[in-house]
Order: C-alpha cells, then structure tokens, then sequence
C-alpha cells in the first residue's frame, strides 16, 4: 500500500460555464454512490440548509433518478451555472452520517484504488440507518424477508428478463425455492431493484418475519482473564506503550492457533477503553466464528457492538447507531466494519490478516486490511495484524522492520500442534489397486478418533458432488453455456449446477451428447461425495456439512456448528469455512482429502494460498488435552506448500516464496493493477483490451513497469460476459497510479466494461 496519505484529493467538478454563485443557500458538492471518482455540485435548497453539513447523506437526481450521496463540502461558488443546477432532494439523517475522518478514509480508498469516493462511503453506513426518514424504494426492501419462487411460475419465461433477474432465479431454484433476501441478493449478485422487478412480475413473494434480536448479553458467567504468558506479555507491552503515547505502529502478532493472540488483543482493547477510546475488530467472517463474538461480548459487555455480514438490515443499522452514538466502543466485524463511526480510535486489531476476504472482489475494490492501516495511521492509534499464517506483504513488512514482529511459539495450555502425515494419493492408490476418498491411514485415524468418543473434521476445499461429467471416450466435459466452465454435479438436487452463474441444467442420461459414445461419468469430488463416501464407511457416525450449499435455504453457519460443537454429530464435514478459527476441544483427526484443489490455479498466490489453508485446518485438531493428528491426502507430496505446512514452517516457506516473487517482480516486491473488460461481444471486447494496452504501453514508456496481456481471463466466457484482461507490474505506485490515470483518461469504447483492480488478490 501506499505510504503517502492523500487526503481529499482535488475534486473535479462538472465544469461548463464560467463561475457563478449560487443565491439561494449555497452549494454542496457531494460524491454521488455511482464508479465515478468526481464529485458534483448540487443546490442546497433554503428548507434544507439547517440540515445539510459537510458529511451529510442526501438524495440527489442523478440521471433520471435518486441516488444517494455524500456532501463533501459546502462551496459558495460552481462552475455550473445557477439555472442548471439541481437541487438536494431529501436529507437521509438527522445528523451528518459521516465524519470528517471518514470522508478523508473514504477519499484515500477512492485515489488509491481507483474508485467512486461515493460508492466507499456508501459502504460505510448501512442502508437501513435512517430509514424512519427516508421512504425510498431502496430501502422498503427487508433484507431479512424471506423469498420465495411463486407457484406456477415458468421459469422459462426468463428469455426476456435482465441478467441480473435470471441471476436471481436460478440462485432461488438452486436453494430449493426459498432464501433470505438479503442471501440472495449476495449469491445471486443483484440488486434491490432487480429483486423489486421480480416481485411486480409475480415471480416471486417476500414475507417479512419478525426477527428476534439478540440483545447484548454483559457477560456474567465469564471466567476472568488468564494470567499471561512470558510471550504475551512481550507482545502486548509495547503496544501498551504505543497506545498510552498515541502512536501509529503496527504489530504483526504471528502465533500458531490457539496460541492466544485473541487474548493479546483483548489486553490491548481494555487498556484503549480505559484510557475512554474505542477499539476496531476485524475479523474475516463473524458468523463462522461465534466464539470470538462471544469473548469479546464476554469481557466488554454491551460496549461490543458486532456487525455480521448476514445480519439483517435493521439489526445492523441498530449495531451502527449505537456506535455512533458512542454507547458501544468496540466493534467487532467483517470488511465493512473498518468504516464503523468508531469515536477516538484507540487501537485496531485485524485477525487472520492473511485472508482473502478482507479484499472486496466488486466495486469498491479496496482491501479492508489495508484501510485499516491508513484509518489507525490517521488517527495515530497502534494496529494489531494478527496470523499463524501471515500474508508475504505483512511478513516482508516485519522482516523489513516497518512492522514490529511479535511472535507466540507454544500455546498457553502446552497443548502440542497436531501431527501430520502426508499420504501420497498415487502411491495408495497403486498400492490399494483402488482409487479411494479416504486413505487407509485416514481411515484408521478417524476409526480409532471415533472410538475413543473423539470428533474429526474432514476438508476438502470444493463443493458439489463430483466436480464433473465426463466423456470417458472423447474426453467430452459438460460446461455452462454462460460461463464456459465445468459445471458440477449436485446430487441431492439431480442437476448440473454453475458454482459461478447458478445455471442449472438436467444431469444428461444416455450416450455422450458430443461423440454418442458411452454415458458421461462423474470426476471429481466435493464435499456431498465426500459425506455420502464417509457415510457408507462409518455408518454409524453422525454427520453435519458446511458449505455454501448447506447454507442454501436460511440455515446459518451457527446452526450447523452448534450440532458439531455440542456432540450431536462427530464429525463436520466441509470446504474452507471449517478452516476459520473454529475451536472444538473434542477435535483430536482433521482429514484433508485432497491439499490440491488451489495449486493448479493460474494465480501467483496459489502456493501461498494452499499454504495457508493447509495449515489453518490442521491447525483445528487437538486444541484441547489430547494430542491432534492431521491426515492431508496430496498428488503433491513434495509441493513446498503442503510439506512444509505439514511441519508448521511458515518461516521456510516464506523465504522460498518470497524468492521467488523477488525475481518475477510479484507483491510484496512489485505492485500490480488487474483492468479486466468485458462485454457480450467476443470481437469488440478484444479489440478494446488490445487498444487499451496499447494506450498504457504509451503511458508507461520509461517508468518500471510493464503490462502483461491482454489476454482471454483464465474465466474467459462468465455470465455471458466475454473477459479479457491485463495485468500491470510496477515498482512503485506512482507507476500504478499513472497505468490507472492513463486507463481512466481514454475514451474506449462504451460498450465494453471496464474494471480496475489495485492490489487485486484474486488473478481468476
Ligand atoms: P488464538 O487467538 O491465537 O487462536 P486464543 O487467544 O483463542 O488463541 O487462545 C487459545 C485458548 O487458550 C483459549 O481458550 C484461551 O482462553 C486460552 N488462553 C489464552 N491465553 C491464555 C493464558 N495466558 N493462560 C491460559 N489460557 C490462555
Ligand atoms: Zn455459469
């Protein structure tokens, strides 16, 4: 990330006209929810100047339309002439939604990562906030109401519908008919509009169900915290120092888990409030780690404040209030929550910092971790990066020095990290003359695991049934018409299913529809093959799955952890969501069936991802008294990424890796820009990607950098979208900065998307 802090850049205004003033009640230049970087002027009507200040949220006509933006700044004069200047339609908020520092976070996120200050901001504040003042169609939706497909609805009628309408069809289809608004609009990527389309067609009904909300418990039966260990006292005295003299440092706490860093971080926290500031939690997905919640609920009561990405509309917007309002002082959440209206930060603390998740993958692209960072450094408050598996950027920072590192060896209970045994998947299966799922010592493991009354969980980081159908003849695959990729097969629903678009498709009988040849056979395997295959070999063992196919239809990662954590299933079954930061003392075997799925991914971060995965799930066993053991099934046994997080080496690992980025110029050693386009039309969406690199060729003629493409995205064909993208590779981030200026400045075609992401995380 960048070192300069780029408060309020300056903001171009439509110009068109010489300058005039406005004389009615002055002017407010707002940043307008839309991907667009400049700000525009809007008249502040004489009713409204009492409410209208700098960070209020207000609707403005914009194109035919209200849309919601933020005042950025109250100006006496526009470039656009008095008679063509709109007026503010409506304040959202009695008071300013957003702070001064805020507005300079969001404005830096807007610069650095080349989008609308106006869509960062709008993630900033929840939707609901302020909805007793605002009547607007956005915001009549409940994002908790449950939707349904209406009956005798033809799905087949969706030819002349939106994508986004079809989306959101085929994702309710795919959950069996019914899910949570605000789900579905997530799985299917859409938009409230869409859904409202759907409605007035008769596609589908809401029905909004009173929820119960869980008012915070003060913790009571909490035990009192732990006398520290030698390492935590190290680790936590000098960020104590930081926050007494108020002093941006940031602290990579590396520690295997389970080695109490989450307590490290309460200790931090608590001296933050009693010195009367507020504390910010990052954390990758609350709802997968209900335990954290419930530690931080437990030692700070109703002053923790915790946003969940699932929670509903009005529960968060009532969360947001009451930070706001300054009754809660911690907030403890996912991405979002590093825009949380937090009072005189103290200190902040980011928790598995190495996850992906903290990168948004749509507009507003900015990476949470690193926003963090930029609103700890203005607000001059120690950051927290917490890890057993660092991300290379934050442990080049600490080798570097530019972090301090703070390490946490052993755990505090003397529990021991688990065992691993790495299976050859090729040598067992010659030897076994079979090809099975579970290995005979993964078999072993769990069997005996299970007779000593002990829990396990099985990984395997895909989910479906088989990952595809395949002509055993022709070599025939069946992919999705709209994403040119291969579809998997679900069993429970007997359909071939799109993990990218949601098509979905009959499961094909008979000969190969391409060669005629003999049937399609399954290959591959997810998590509901992997189940059905434990099923039949310990058939008295109960099962729970977590996937993202599981949690179709309502049911709540705490729904189905609650079975595995009080005993009534012995064994979780699932993809990366059992890898995170899930603590069940009883779980002594993790089986990983296959370490391979990310390494074959054309992505430069596939070994550091598998890494990280790896030994994040190993990590789950034996966190309680008896000893763990991990089994990870590979064809890759020698694979620096499995061998050595099967010996818990990060730091080896790290100094190969980081070689070898060194030399190919990858993060944390360069900086890259990923502009991906796209469009329905194969020949236009080519032509501009070729004449667009071409133009940041020009433009960075002389600078270190170079451009790498343009070529088909290794997803070329996606929601019938062709993509084409370009990956820039630079020194320094003004040369990243010039590539964005230079990309911004064309004119291009119009047809054809485009899409910047700085610091991308994800290369597919
Ligand atoms: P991490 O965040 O690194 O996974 P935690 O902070 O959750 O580790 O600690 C793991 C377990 O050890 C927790 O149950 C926690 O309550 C306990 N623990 C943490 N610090 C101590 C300590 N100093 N003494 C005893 N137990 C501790
Ligand atoms: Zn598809």
């Amino acid at each position: 990330m960048s070192d300069e802090l780029e408060l309020f850049p300056a903001a171009p205004v439509a110009a068109s006209a010489s300058p005039t003033s406005h004389p009615a009640s002055g002017i407010a230049r707002v940043f307008v929810d839309v991907p667009l970087r400049r700000a525009f002027d809007y008249a502040i009507p004489l009713e409204l100047r009492e409410r209208v200040s700098k960070g209020s949220r207000v609707l403005v006509p914009f194109h035919g339309r209200k849309a919601v933006a933020f005042v950025s700044e109250i100006v006496e004069r526009s470039e656009v002439p008095v008679s063509r200047l709109k007026s503010i339609a409506r304040v959202l908020d009695e008071r300013p939604a957003v702070t001064e520092e805020i507005l300079s976070l969001a404005s830096w996120v807007s610069s650095y990562y080349a989008c609308g200050p106006g869509e960062a901001l709008a993630a900033a504040v929840p939707h609901d906030v302020g909805t007793e003042e605002k009547k607007t169609k956005r915001s009549s939706l409940d994002l908790d109401a449950k939707v349904e497909l209406a009956p005798g609805f033809d799905l087949s009628s969706t030819k002349r519908m939106g994508e986004k309408q079809r989306r959101i069809l085929a994702a309710l289809a795919n959950a069996g008919g019914s899910l949570r608004s605000g789900d579905l609009l997530r799985i299917a990527e859409a938009d409230r509009a869409s859904l409202e389309r759907l409605r007035e067609r008769g596609a589908l009904s809401l029905t909004s169900t009173p929820r119960e909300e869980s008012e915070p418990e003060v913790g009571t039966s909490e035990p009192p915290p732990p006398v520290l260990t030698g390492e935590q006292e190290s680790a936590l005295a000098p960020i104590l120092e930081d926050l007494s003299a108020r002093r941006f440092q940031a602290t990579l706490l590396f520690g295997v888990t389970g080695s109490g860093k989450t307590e490290v971080y309460l200790r931090a926290i608590a001296r933050s409030l009693e010195l009367g500031r507020g504390a910010i939690v990052l954390v990758p997905e609350i709802a997968l780690t209900p335990q954290t919640e419930r530690r931080f609920r437990g030692r700070f009561g109703s002053l923790v404040a915790v946003l969940h990405s699932r929670q509903g509309g009005r529960a968060r917007a009532r969360e947001w209030k009451r930070v706001r309002d300054g009754s809660a002082r911690v907030v403890v959440g996912p991405r979002s929550a590093v825009w949380a209206p937090v009072r005189d930060l103290g200190v902040v603390v980011i928790d598995e910092e190495h996850d992906p998740s903290y990168k948004q993958e749509s507009s507003p692209r900015y990476h949470a971790r690193d926003t963090a960072i930029m609103r700890a450094r203005a607000a001059s408050a120690p950051v927290i990066l917490g890890s057993a598996t660092p991300s290379l950027e934050s442990w080049q920072n600490a080798t570097e020095g530019k972090y301090r590192l703070a390490r946490l060896r052993g755990r505090p209970g003397g529990a021991l990290l688990p065992r691993c045994d790495i299976v050859d998947i090729a040598r067992e299966w010659t030897e076994v003359r079979a090809q099975p799922l579970f290995s005979r010592a993964l078999e072993l493991s769990l069997k005996e695991a299970f007779e000593r009354g002990e829990r396990a969980i099985v990984f395997l980081n895909r989910r479906g049934f088989t990952t595809f159908l395949h002509c055993p003849q022709c070599g025939h695959v069946q992919k999705c018409p709209q994403c040119d990729i291969a579809l998997a097969f679900h069993k429970r629903e007997a359909a071939l299913l799109c993990h990218f678009c949601y098509h979905r498709a009959a499961t094909p009988r008979g000969p190969c529809p391409a060669c005629l040849g003999p049937p399609l056979r399954q290959r591959g395997s997810g998590t509901e093959k992997v189940e059905e295959v434990f099923r039949t070999m310990f058939p008295g063992v109960t099962t729970v799955r977590l996937d993202s196919d599981a949690l179709a239809g309502g049911v709540t990662p705490e729904d189905v952890l609650r079975r595995f954590r009080d005993g009534s299933a012995q064994v979780l079954i699932g993809t990366q969501m059992v890898a995170k930061g899930l603590d069940v003392p009883e779980v002594t075997v993790v089986g990983v069936v296959s370490a391979d799925t990310g390494l074959s991914h054309p992505d430069f971060r596939s070994a550091e991802r598998t890494f990280q995965l790896v030994a994040q799930v190993a990590g789950r066993a034996g966190r309680g008294a008896r000893p763990g053991r991990t089994v990870i099934q590979t064809f890759n046994p020698l694979h620096d990424a499995i061998a050595l997080a099967a010996k818990h080496d990060f730091e080896t690992f790290a100094a190969r890796e980081l070689e070898s980025r060194a030399q190919l110029g990858y993060p944390p050693f360069g900086r890259l820009l990923k502009v991906l386009w796209r469009s329905p039309s194969p020949a236009r969406v080519e032509a501009e990607a070729e004449a667009a690199v071409a133009d940041l060729k020009d433009a960075l003629s002389g600078k270190e950098a170079a451009v790498l493409g343009p070529a088909p995205s290794p997803r070329r064909y996606l929601a019938g979208k062709h993509r084409w993208q370009a990956l820039v590779k630079a020194r320094s981030p003004g040369a990243i900065k010039a590539a964005v200026g230079a990309l911004e400045a064309r004119g291009g075609d119009k047809a054809v998307e485009m899409a910047l992401d700085v610091d991308p995380v994800s290369l597919l």
